[in-house]
């Protein structure tokens, strides 16, 4: 599954008192292009979480699965959030990582033994093996210095291993006033579709850097947390 961003969402209808997409626009899992699909919900499947609705791709004219969120109690909003079955999204990612040279092979092996015990529901063996990943990458940054520490302690060194300014320092370098990326942004330099697939790439990555990703971290937390301490 994956997320589509409301920017991505041209226009809605109503459901109740849902906001609901009604035309998005959307990497076609089937093509790979950017289509322009037009959902048409499956009222007859709907139950208290979600709405099932399929869209044909504008591009290849393939339908692709749609699923619609509306029973998020922690929100107020009522702009239900809507996902796109892409069973390319989790792959594509994997093989992302298994070309980065960055990724050690024995975290990447770890790694996809999570994935696969979780999908065979093994709990405990998930567990098990997401402390190795955890262990993984620590060493990976810390090497020999996270020998005889706990999880909690190196974590805490992380930050004096790993420089998180590099992407930023990259983009002021990518931005600087004469480059031709600033050409672009300024309309000075001709832009082409390829470049404005790179850029929306790029804003992306660099809102899932800055917003997303701590915020992730720090609400999977929250909700392990209340979750213990429910069961106390
Ligand atoms: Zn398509």
């Amino acid at each position: 599954m994956r997320k589509i961003l409301p920017g991505s969402i041209l226009s809605y209808t109503q459901y109740g008192y849902y906001k609901v997409a009604k035309t998005i626009k959307s990497r076609c899992p089937k093509c790979s292009k950017s289509g322009l699909f037009t959902l048409k919900a499956n009222f007859y499947l709907v139950n208290k979480t979600g709405l099932f609705a399929e869209g044909i791709c504008s591009d290849c004219k393939k339908t692709s699965e749609f699923v619609i969120m509306l029973n998020d109690s922690n929100r107020t909003k009522e702009e239900a959030e809507v996902y796109i079955y892409d069973p390319t999204a989790s792959k594509d990612s994997l093989e992302q990582m298994e070309r980065d040279p960055n990724i050690a092979k024995d975290l990447l092996r770890a790694y996809i033994s999570v994935l696969n015990v979780s999908q065979s529901k093994d709990n405990s063996a998930t567990a098990v093996m997401s402390k190795r990943v955890l262990e993984s990458i620590l060493k990976n940054f810390l090497g020999e210095k996270s020998k005889g520490q706990t999880l909690s302690q190196q974590f805490e060194q992380l930050p004096k291993h790993v420089d998180f300014t590099t992407p930023l320092k990259t983009l002021s370098h990518l931005v600087h006033p004469d480059s031709p990326f600033n050409e672009m942004l300024d309309l000075e330099r001709e832009i082409d579709d390829d470049s404005v697939a790179l850029l929306i790439e790029l804003l992306e990555s660099l809102i899932d850097y800055l917003f997303v990703l701590p915020g992730k971290i720090e609400s999977v937390t929250q909700t392990l947390e209340q979750k213990w301490n429910k069961t106390k």
